[in-house]
């Protein structure tokens, strides 16, 4: 969730040199992309409904942090859950979608913005009808995809992106 991120700061300069790839399987959506060339602490997944912006500092929703494994390699995929997701930018704290969730999968977080429990989430779609502001949204091909490196130097910087 993107108010989790202590600092965030897109690099206004990205070395794209590859792009991301999305598909569905029966858990979820996968998003995959190409061995890294960069060395990075973490790996940060957003998405968006509009292409990356170098000058948006907070472009994109945040899906997924990633960490390398015990060997010190990170994966080439991530697997996000089917479940709806809250655009925090787009959110105006109203509460509704909280209300009408049949699985109490939604709470709001301290400046009452939504934040949804995938883990509880059934993807009804009930919060994404409801919202009068169409904060809510789940990963599909239709939208853009931005693999962020995440080291001590370069907070965050784009590494690959999806291409529609
Ligand atoms: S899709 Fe349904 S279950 Fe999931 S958060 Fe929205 S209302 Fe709740
Ligand atoms: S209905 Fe939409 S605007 Fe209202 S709290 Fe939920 S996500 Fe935010």
């Amino acid at each position: 969730m993107k108010t989790l991120i202590p600092v965030v700061i897109l690099a206004l300069v990205s070395t794209v040199t590859a792009s991301l790839t999305f598909s569905q399987d029966a858990g979820g959506s996968v998003i995959q992309w190409d061995p890294l060339e960069g060395s990075y602490e973490s790996l940060v997944l957003r998405c968006s409904e509009t292409a990356y912006d170098a000058e948006d500092p907070d472009w994109g929703t945040v899906l997924a942090t990633v960490y390398p494994d015990s060997t010190g390699e990170f994966p080439t995929s991530v697997q996000i859950p089917a479940a709806f997701i809250v655009d925090p930018d787009k959110c105006i704290a109203c509460a509704i979608c909280i209300s009408q969730c049949p699985t109490d999968a939604i709470t709001a977080d301290a400046e009452g913005k939504a934040v949804i429990d995938p883990a509880l989430c059934i993807a009804c779609g009930i919060c994404a009808n409801v919202c009068p502001v169409d904060a809510i949204f789940v990963p599909s091909s239709g939208l853009y995809y931005g693999l962020f490196g995440v080291s001590a130097e370069i907070i965050e910087e784009l590494i690959q992106e999806s291409v529609l």
